[in-house]
């Protein structure tokens, strides 16, 4: 094996087809509820551990750390903050953005875990930023991720 450093994947062993595309992953009894929560009430769901006391957002079915039944779901409210975040400047095909978009991983007080979503200010973003998402309006959300617009900086 060369020690050269690869700086082109298609340099490198690799299959060629878009296995991405055939990959498909179901939302899960969590997962559904979840998003049925943030379209009808327009509300960010976590789920509870009876046990060990730990919330997670996105909500599971089971406790990661102590493997309980979660039933209890709590509303963990819209205001989070950015945890880390990366900026986009092209698309998935490497097409240059007309301008950058923010992706960040954001936590919500007390909870394990985050979502990741855009960030609408792109010249204030740093870690440990406070943000509110913002969601669409009620007639035009699906149950999905995108239900929530973005999130705004709060300060
Ligand atoms: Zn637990």
């Amino acid at each position: 094996m060369s020690l050269e450093k690869i700086t082109n994947p298609f340099n490198a062993r690799h299959w060629i087809g878009d296995m991405e595309a055939d990959y498909v992953y179901t939302l899960g009894v969590a997962g559904e509820r979840f998003f049925k929560e943030l379209k009808e009430n327009g509300k960010i769901m976590g789920a509870k551990c009876p046990c060990c006391g730990i919330t997670f957002v996105p909500p599971k079915m089971y406790c990661e750390k102590c493997f309980a039944k979660l039933e209890e779901w709590v509303d963990v409210g819209k205001k989070g903050v950015v945890h880390t975040f990366s900026v986009v400047t092209v698309d998935v095909n490497g097409s240059k953005l007309d301008k950058p978009v923010i992706y960040a991983l954001i936590k919500f007080e007390g909870t394990y875990g985050g979502l990741i979503h855009k960030i609408d200010k792109t010249n204030t973003v740093h870690i440990g930023m406070e943000v509110e998402a913002v969601l669409k309006p009620a007639k035009e959300r699906t149950a999905s991720i995108n239900d929530i617009a973005y999130f705004k900086p709060i300060k």
